[in-house]
């Protein structure tokens, strides 16, 4: 099928005009939210986390604010993923450290995002549902106008694809993540897999996330991934845990399968063994191969982000039109670097340029095609 196909690859500058903070300033937005409001946190929660840096990583607290993540999660997922302790932490230690900081920075976005102004993530949301609607009636075999990669956990674009459905398309499509998903809440029938709801006669949203979401839970026992769009159930878990219900069913109630939160932390050696994110990294690499134009919407295409890169490189056709959007002026060091990043990369494919912002784009350029 050679047909005219947009992908949108979301970067951290999709969300931030919403008002989400950058990665690199979260773990100095977990202090900030315990000052201004410390009943936001579990009880004791953000003590623990200024011990383990204090204690574990020997930060002095006057040099909390600027610990990168990557640095938190590059030994502790190492040691886990190699069974071995983190200095003076056993594996179970080390294990317990990483839920605590998984729940601080979930609980971190959720706050920084309560009160976003997300008018132009609604829009998009619009555009791509409405897009989207044209696979209806089974004409999915030939018509597949557009899909977005995500490299963000929030769930501000989830919310608004969801939003829309429920307000034009109720019980007609669904948001699909291109993964095997079952609904957290046993009886909502609006959580289905896109291609049940393709045999419906209906349709999906396809958002591929590539480094997981604040709404999804996976079980350590069968592998089940669970997805709900009424609470961000990867932060509600380190308070309140919560079982399998397949497995509970088939094994009884045990601690086994407890489900856990499996987002990609930013660290050099991501594990992307999980078979829910190899099935999501392999549609990612179909939709790329599909598009005739790519809109990379805050994404600054960093060295580190190899992963990426590699699909990039292996996936985008050479004959895909190739558009940037980004904020700021040519002028800035940090503009300037990054359109020579993309020049480099993309070479013969030469990017286009939009650096009027998120919003901006959204609300002007959308449909010029
Ligand atoms: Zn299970």
């Amino acid at each position: 099928m050679m047909t005219d196909k947009t992908v949108y690859v979301l970067g951290a500058g999709f969300s931030k005009e919403a008002s989400a903070p950058a990665q690199e300033e979260l773990v100095k937005q977990i202090f900030e939210i315990d000052r201004d409001n410390p009943g936001e946190f579990e009880d004791g929660s953000v003590k623990k986390f200024r011990s383990f840096l204090t204690n574990i990583l020997l930060v002095p607290q006057k040099l909390h604010d600027s610990v990168p993540l990557e640095d938190i999660f590059t030994p502790l997922d190492r040691c886990i993923a190699d069974n071995v302790s983190f200095r003076n932490l056993s594996v179970k230690e080390t294990l317990k450290a990483r839920d605590l900081i998984y729940y601080l920075i979930g609980k971190t976005l959720e706050c920084t995002l309560r009160s976003s102004q997300k008018d132009y993530i609604d829009q998009f949301a619009k555009y791509i549902t409405d897009k989207s609607s044209t696979r209806r009636g089974h004409r999915y075999a030939n018509l597949d106008p557009v899909s977005v990669i995500s490299t963000n956990w929030d769930t501000l674009l989830d919310d608004s694809i969801k939003s829309q459905i429920s307000a034009h398309y109720p019980g007609e499509a669904v948001v699909d993540y291109c993964c095997h998903f079952s609904s957290f809440e046993s009886n909502d029938q609006s959580v289905m897999p896109g291609l049940e709801m393709l045999g419906l006669g209906g349709f999906s949203v396809k958002l591929l996330k590539l480094h997981g979401s604040l709404n999804w839970l996976q079980c350590p026992k069968c592998l089940r991934l669970y997805v709900d769009f009424h609470n961000r159930i990867a932060i509600g878990q380190y308070v309140t845990p919560v079982n399998c219900r397949y497995c509970d069913t088939q094994f009884g109630v045990q601690s086994s399968h407890k489900l856990i939160s499996n987002l990609i932390m930013p660290t050099f050696l991501k594990n992307f063994s999980n078979p829910q994110y190899k099935l999501v990294w392999q549609a990612a690499g179909i939709e790329l191969s599909e598009a005739s134009r790519i809109v990379f919407i805050g994404y600054s295409l960093p060295q580190a982000d190899f992963e990426m890169r590699q699909l990039l490189a292996r996936m985008v056709r050479k004959d895909a039109r190739i558009v940037v959007v980004d904020y700021g002026s040519p002028d800035e060091h940090r503009i300037a670097e990054k359109m020579k990043r993309y020049e480099v990369f993309f070479g013969k494919r030469k990017p286009q340029f939009y650096l009027e912002g998120a919003r901006n784009y959204i609300q002007n350029h959308l449909d010029e095609e």
